[in-house]
């Protein structure tokens, strides 16, 4: 009796469900216990493992690694500290304000705009200028003091709406 290819699968079932190879031959019938094992060994299923350990090895993928949770970069603190608040340096107030400041007076302005302490020099301009002698010497001087700076900014801005 031959080699059917039924027989064979057969033949690999009972092979793998761990039966011998006289149990084999005589479910199969027809053939005898050496012919089992040669035609085992022909499909190369000799080497069976136990039916109640699978050779499934257990492998197991080593797991990448995972990437570092890094915050995202926290560009805006490092783009720029923040701005010092511009230092008006101590000035009497002056007396002239948005609304009665004249043609002929000094525009230096005194204090912070936003609030209603506000004021302008008021002086008397000189006739080549905006401001007064005293502040058109700051406002023209090459070289401001630092502390100064804010407040020159802060009239050259103004400049533009005067
Ligand atoms: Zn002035």
């Amino acid at each position: 009796m031959g080699w059917t290819d039924e027989r064979v699968e057969l033949l690999k079932k009972l092979w793998l469900e761990g039966l011998s190879a006289s149990q084999i031959a005589k479910q199969l019938g027809g053939v005898t216990r050496n012919a089992v094992i040669g035609k085992v060994h022909r499909l190369g299923l000799s080497g069976r493992a136990a039916p109640s350990q699978p050779s499934r090895p257990t492998f197991k993928a080593p797991r990448p690694p995972r990437p570092m949770a890094q915050p995202a970069p926290r560009r805006l603190e490092q783009r720029a500290a923040p701005m010092p608040a511009p230092v008006y340096f101590v000035e009497e107030p002056g007396s002239a304000t948005v609304l009665t400041l004249g043609a002929h007076m000094c525009k230096w302005p005194i204090g912070d705009p936003s609030t209603d302490s506000f004021t302008f020099c008021g002086r008397r301009a000189e006739t080549e200028g905006p401001y007064c002698v005293n502040h058109a010497r700051i406002a023209y001087q090459p070289q401001q003091p630092r502390k100064r700076s804010g407040a020159t900014e802060l009239a050259r801005s103004l400049r533009r709406y005067i």
